[in-house]
């Protein structure tokens, strides 16, 4: 925080919510331009349904969704189809609104004709899921798992994720949904921030019992039942490769929207959290990815009634430190260099003095939720740096800092193995046929023309025609404007920017390599449309951008 403003420039930038800061032109971000857009539920469901078109086995773990409103009719002809060819489908379906969080405005149905489409959290767009019906209980319980991811590069694609999660449990024994048991809440959403609200929730100073434990302790748990452990972390582990390859072509649009390649510009990371459910035969199911996930290591407890204090939570400190320290450490610039030493406590320092500050004068008197959730996050970093360092009260930290600066080597020797392991590139070679619609959207990229944009114009558009040689006696430019303005028009109505967004980019790509190979399944015509004309494409590819 630099209430006078910023002096000199830094090595890392931590950004509260969102990257906002576009006077940055060095050094590197804890944010990607346009993540949060990317994995709102209706933006990352559509990633997957273009993933799961294309490759439908691999991108099974996420539940089948249907936008509403846009998408009402259809979902309601799909379960009109299924029930008759499977009469003992009994479905249920779980309305989430768009950009919804904490549970906010979440409800189950049994039957389509349920969904709430007037007042005011009904009328916001929402994705309508198929409810996974059999979870895995623990204690008769259901529960989610909360996963940290670092996305430490976009180009070359480097993914990390931590060893150890946490679970959050719901607070009244499991019951396979029925109209009877629908609207219970603490029976069916596992979210914190609700169940907290039950009489029942268990804060626990262990990290295995309780309504919040670590996901190790749930492995160990378990592995004592005989379960293959090891095959449920290679399922989380493609779970999470693979929808991150689903997010990665939008997050490269915004990426040179914002940071357009050949100008002085920061580098990116960003620590998600990933909601996954395991079913009951173990198949983790992806529910939701997180941009901003909390860091708060406090938890609030009511000491009388209408009191609360915030005490320590040693399940998320357990598991969110490590992350964050091992964060730090990877991105650490003096890593790369391994010049000065001392700088890299610099670093440290520049991101922490003004904030123990702050903290010291914040957390009680705060009553507004947010800036009280934001000061909570900044004791997790205050936290982080008494344990970096030796200093133990915040009366000590401006001598700490000196003694800081002449011991780093014995530090670093000193912290703990990494928490965070690297999946990618690490796996990359399973994984590298998924990244189809990378190289769409890098053709997209190629011919946006003006930087800044994240929209195709008509001459944009007939020019990827032309220079694809996609254009012929079958299929006259007249048909690319005609195409142009069948797939803009309804992509439009939807987010009304005029020009042709990716997606939009993308279901264009597909339509004209359906025509072009008839026969084959999708992602054959779409590879082979990507290799028509190789020496020309090989030319586009690659040559536009440079990422961070
Ligand atoms: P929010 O962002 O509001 O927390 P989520 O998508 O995470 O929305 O859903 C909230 C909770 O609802 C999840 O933590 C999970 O317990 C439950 N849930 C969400 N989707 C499903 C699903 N398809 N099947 C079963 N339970 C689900």
């Amino acid at each position: 925080q630099f209430p006078l403003g910023r002096r000199l420039p830094c090595d890392i930038y931590w950004h509260g919510v969102s990257f906002h800061d576009n006077n940055i032109f060095s050094g590197q971000v804890n944010k990607f331009p346009g993540m949060m857009e990317t994995v709102r539920k209706i933006t990352l469901s559509r990633a997957m349904r273009t993933m799961q078109d294309l490759f439908p086995l691999e991108y099974n773990f996420y539940p089948r969704s249907w936008i509403l409103p846009e998408e009402l009719s259809l979902f309601v002809d799909e379960v009109r189809t299924t029930k008759d060819s499977n009469p003992s489908w009994k479905p249920t379906f779980i309305v989430k609104p768009d950009g919804g969080c904490q549970g906010d405005g979440i409800y189950l149905i049994k039957d389509p004709g349920d969904i709430r489409l007037t007042g005011s959290i009904q009328s916001r767009p929402a994705v309508v899921q198929e409810y996974i019906c059999k979870p895995l209980l623990v204690d008769k319980l259901k529960f989610d798992i909360r996963l940290y991811v670092l996305l430490k590069s976009l180009e070359p694609l480097e993914i990390y994720i931590a060893k150890d999660g946490l679970s959050r449990f719901c607070t009244e024994p499991y019951q396979e949904p029925t109209l009877k048991n629908l609207h219970q809440v603490f029976m069916h959403l596992t979210n914190y921030s609700l169940n907290i609200h039950s009489g029942n929730f268990i804060h626990s100073d262990s990290v295995n019992t309780g309504s919040k434990r670590t996901f190790s302790s749930i492995l160990c748990r378990l592995s004592s039942r005989g379960a293959d452990v090891k095959k449920l972390w290679s399922d989380i582990i493609s779970l999470v490769i693979k929808t991150i390859i689903a997010l990665t072509p939008e997050l490269k649009v915004y990426y040179q929207s914002d940071i357009p390649a050949g100008k002085p510009g920061p580098t990116c990371f960003q620590i998600l959290g990933f909601d996954i459910l395991l079913m009951k035969n173990l198949k983790p199911m992806l529910l939701e990815v997180n941009a901003n996930p909390s860091m708060r290591i406090e938890h609030e407890q009511e000491l009388s009634p209408g009191v609360f204090e915030n005490v320590p939570s040693p399940v998320d400190e357990e598991v969110k430190v490590a992350v964050i320290r091992d964060t730090l450490r990877l991105v650490d610039p003096q890593k790369k260099k391994r010049k000065d030493l001392h700088l890299s406590f610099h670093t440290y320092l520049l991101i922490f003095p003004t904030q123990l500050q702050s903290l010291r004068a914040g957390v009680a008197g705060m009553k507004d939720k947010q800036h009280k959730h934001h000061s909570l996050k900044l004791s997790l970093k205050l936290k982080f740096y008494l344990k970096l360092g030796s200093c133990q009260s915040l009366k000590q930290m401006p001598e700490a800092s000196e003694e800081l600066l002449d011991a780093p080597r014995s530090l670093e020797a000193a912290l703990p193995s990494l928490c965070l392991k690297q999946v990618f590139p690490k796996y990359s070679k399973q994984f590298s046929h998924l990244r189809l619609v990378d190289r769409v959207a890098a053709l997209f990229i190629r011919f946006l023309g003006v930087k800044g944009t994240t929209k195709l114009g008509p001459t944009g558009f007939r020019t990827f025609i032309r220079n694809c040689k996609l254009s012929n006696s079958n299929f006259s430019m007249a048909a690319v404007d005609i195409l142009y303005i069948d797939i803009t028009r309804r992509w439009n109505s939807i987010d009304k920017e005029s020009g042709m967004c990716l997606q939009a980019f993308v279901e264009a790509f597909f339509c004209l390599a359906r025509k072009k190979y008839k026969l084959l399944p999708l992602h054959e015509q779409v590879s082979s449309l990507l290799e028509h004309e190789p020496s020309r494409l090989a030319a586009l590819h690659g040559k536009r951008l440079l990422w961070g």
